[in-house]
């Protein structure tokens, strides 16, 4: 395989609930959830009936049919937004692509039908929207874009939490904004709900899209289906990934009505995107989320979960200098490089995944027990005590 991932020599085999193994027969508390993905942790009996009942049934048909289940699971997204429409792809990236084209449409809509008018598009500094041609551009980061320039043009950068930086780069030619609620790769750095509403409010003053990418803050990730909801707001558009298929491969995105309209038959797809087995999974940790309140568990256990992050944080000022996060996107800032740690604590039994420069990131299937967060902390303290 390409050597574009520097894995440890460790090969995970076999997962079941927020427990996983490695071909050794080693047991691991798993909180890396394979980076936000296993919404509902390893192996959860409904989805893995659902998946399975799937592929004995009918596992692709392209998207030159109808399934029966892609407009189910979309019915779960627009249910929820009340209203909008759906398109199912593969990935994150992918996802967000789609959010880059919408962009396009829009500009040209405003722009009386006139393409290469109104394209501009605002990221954020340390975003991450993906790898792809589209969205690597909107990841402003070196580590990401070294190597690959010219990139997409016409993307500018602002600062998250700072309406000002926005309010000095949208102009005429802006078409649209990006960003997570919460920063995830660069280290789980949440945009303000009063920074949020601001944006929502310049965004619709001027005709720009506001677009979310709720890849790996979404899906209950923070305690509410989308992360935008604790600012009360609603986007135009946003991406949806990672979670949604509870390791499944799938993203999709979400489109208010008005702006869905910009596409016609011809215009955009993929040949798996919404596949009859992709949106049997994603329809699966849907129902889990209904049948067992996953999003209650989440916002029900994240209090004692922080709490007791910080008591690892009191104990080790000078390593652990701050707990982050919402719900269960939650992360330890370190005074160290987190490649170490994370190492250490996956030789002490605890899968978890660093963030940015200097956080670890701590992400529990969403279904994780009280029992599971308490050993998590126990891990931690026992791994940080040990610091030479
Ligand atoms: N957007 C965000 C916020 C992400 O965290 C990620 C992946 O980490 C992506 C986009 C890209 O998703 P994918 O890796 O599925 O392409």
């Amino acid at each position: 395989m390409l050597g574009n991932y520097g894995q440890p020599p460790v090969s995970i085999v076999r997962g079941n609930g927020a427990r996983a193994w490695d071909d050794s027969g080693r047991e691991y508390l798993d909180f890396a959830s394979g980076i936000a993905t296993l919404s509902v942790g390893h192996a959860h009996p409904h989805w893995v009936k659902r998946v399975q009942e799937q592929a004995a049934k009918l596992a692709h048909c392209s998207n030159i049919f109808m399934n029966e289940n892609a407009p189910r699971a979309a019915e779960k997204i627009t249910s929820h937004m009340h209203g909008g429409k759906v398109f199912f792809c593969n990935s994150g990236a992918e996802a967000n692509e789609a959010l880059l084209k919408l962009s396009r449409l829009h500009g040209m809509a405003r722009a009386g039908g006139e393409e290469g008018k109104i394209f501009k598009v605002i990221t954020c500094e340390n975003a991450f929207h993906g790898r792809l041609f589209g969205t690597m551009a909107a990841t402003p980061q070196e580590k990401i874009q070294h190597g690959f320039r010219p990139l997409l043009p016409n993307v500018q950068v602002a600062k998250l939490n700072d309406i000002e930086s926005f309010r000095a780069l949208v102009d005429d030619e802006t078409a649209a904004v990006i960003l997570e609620c919460v920063q995830g790769e660069s280290g789980l750095t949440p945009a303000t709900p009063e920074f949020l509403r601001e944006l929502r409010a310049l965004c619709t003053e001027k005709n720009v899209l506001m677009l979310c990418d709720e890849i790996q803050c979404g899906m209950g990730r923070t305690g509410t289906l989308y992360a935008f909801e604790h600012a009360g707001i609603v986007p135009d558009a946003f991406s949806t990934a990672k979670g949604l298929g509870g390791g499944f491969p799938i993203g999709g995105v979400w489109i208010k009505d008005e702006f869905a309209e910009y596409f016609h038959a011809g215009m955009h797809g993929t040949t798996f995107g919404g596949n009859p087995l992709a949106t049997a999974a994603a329809l699966a940790v849907f129902e889990i989320f209904e049948n067992e309140k996953t999003l209650e568990n989440v916002n029900a256990l994240a209090p004692a979960f922080r709490a007791g992050l910080q008591e690892v944080a009191d104990a080790n000022p000078a390593l652990v200098l701050e707990v982050r996060g919402i719900g269960f996107m939650s992360g330890l800032k370190l005074a160290d490089a987190p490649a170490p740690w994370v190492a250490k604590l996956r030789e002490a039994g605890l899968l978890c995944v660093s963030a940015g420069n200097n956080v670890i990131r701590l992400l529990p299937p969403l279904n994780a027990t009280a029992a599971d967060c308490a050993e998590c902390v126990a891990l931690l303290k026992k791994v940080f005590a040990k610091r030479a």
